[in-house]
């Protein structure tokens, strides 16, 4: 029996590694939902490749253009929100979560409740609602499964383990752009320098994520809810050559390393094939001709977003939602060219500044309305500090 899988986020980034692994052995999956945004064509081109019982746009507006693009070849159309849930909610076995953002997490939830395992690379769905999602996934018996690198890496690492032996968890980072620009420098970074990864092939919000930590930030926050470790047993390294991906530390002293490629076919094919291990299409690292790995302790003064992260570790409650919120809505505004590169940073400080004195809000039961208004809410505030700075 071929297993029913669906993939949201299909146009992106991790949505096309995916794809590309499930169309070298078609015969072992049934599609049944595909999702993207706007890239509509390449959607329906994917769609009809991999035979999927529907593919889904996440904009109304966008219908039309995907409804001509899928014309005669007998697969649904749908969009927007409620069209995304809905195909999040058709049974599959195997579901991939790669939106890009807050966006990712209700479609994961529904898939999580109709007791599909959850192939996680959407990190935002933990860093929101970390204990909902687990909750979630708990009462309807379905597994969640890390595809971020770092979380595979520690995932794999903690194979036969007891995580009540681990010390310690290191997470590696690869200082993202600017890891090598003087400090005095990163005020008038550009999109474009922003946009560049030394290592890794992503889409551009977490690219530029990288090159201010933010998305190690968030991954952080990811290590604790998934592993439910506590915040000062998290460690970041810096480690330019993203070949180890994250270690374990013991309470022998015994430190297990993940080493791999930076492909993130290894971490989707691993979560594609758990609870086994087949061949996958990376290359085998050859340790002798990369000769040496390196490493440094991350300057928190060129990364204000590791200091953050901790922060709302300590905070806990809805804090992950609202950090999250105003880091999407500054990226926004970076990206639109209205703030600059390290404005980003002092925006989110300021919106979890005002957020906590203002409201209880981030002590509001994490239910998924609370965390959406939450969501709502923070964007607001991010948007009328970067309004107050500009003035
Ligand atoms: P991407 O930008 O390349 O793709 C994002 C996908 O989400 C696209 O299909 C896009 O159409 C869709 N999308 C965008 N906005 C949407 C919205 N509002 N509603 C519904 N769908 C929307 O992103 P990516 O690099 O593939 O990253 C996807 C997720 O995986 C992110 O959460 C990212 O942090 C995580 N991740 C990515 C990588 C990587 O190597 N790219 C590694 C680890 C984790
Ligand atoms: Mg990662």
């Amino acid at each position: 029996m071929p297993r029913r899988i669906s993939i949201f986020g299909a146009t992106g980034s991790i949505g096309q590694n995916t794809i590309d692994l499930i169309a070298r052995a078609p015969e072992a999956y049934q599609v049944v939902a595909l999702s993207g945004g706007r890239n509509v064509e390449h959607l329906a081109r994917d769609a009809i490749k991999l035979k999927a019982e529907i593919a889904v746009t996440a904009f109304d507006e966008e219908l039309d253009a995907l409804q001509s693009a899928l014309a005669g070849s007998g697969i649904e159309a749908a969009a927007g929100q409620t069209a995304l849930l809905e195909a999040a909610r058709r049974p599959a076995d195997w579901v991939m979560s790669a939106i890009v953002g807050a966006a990712g997490l209700a479609p994961g939830l529904a898939a999580l409740e109709q007791g599909a395992t959850l192939a996680l690379a959407n990190k935002e769905t933990l860093v929101c609602a970390g204990k909902l999602v687990l909750e979630t996934a708990e009462r309807h018996g379905a597994a969640l499964l890390p595809v971020d690198s770092e979380h595979s890496a520690i995932f794999q690492a903690l194979i036969g383990e007891d995580i009540s032996a681990v010390e310690r968890i290191v997470i590696t980072a690869s200082g993202g752009a600017f890891r090598d620009w003087p400090i005095n420098k990163l005020r008038d970074a550009t999109l474009a320098e922003a946009s560049c990864h030394p290592n890794w092939q992503m889409g551009q919000r977490i690219t530029i994520d990288s090159a201010s930590m933010f998305n190690k930030a968030l991954e952080v926050i990811e290590t604790r809810e998934f592993f439910g470790v506590e915040p000062e047993q998290i460690e970041v390294l810096v480690h330019p050559e993203s070949m180890i991906h994250a270690l374990v530390g013991f309470c022998d002293g015994a430190l297990m390393a993940h080493v791999g490629p930076p492909d993130m076919r290894h971490a989707i094919g691993f979560a594609l094939h758990h609870p086994e291990r087949r061949s996958l299409p990376v290359e085998r690292l050859d340790l002798a001709r990369i000769g040496a790995l390196t490493f440094h302790e991350p300057d928190l003064a060129r990364y204000p977003a590791l200091r953050l992260a901790r922060d709302v570790m300590q905070r806990g409650g809805l804090a992950g939602c609202v950090f999250n919120a105003a880091k999407e809505r500054s990226l926004d505004a970076f990206i639109e060219g209205r703030i600059g590169f390290l404005e980003m940073a002092a925006v989110v400080e300021d919106v979890l500044e005002r957020i906590e004195g203002e409201s209880g809000l981030i002590d509001a039961s994490m239910t998924l309305d609370n965390v959406l208004q939450t969501d709502h809410l923070a964007r607001s505030y991010a948007d009328r500090v970067m309004t107050e700075r500009a003035g």
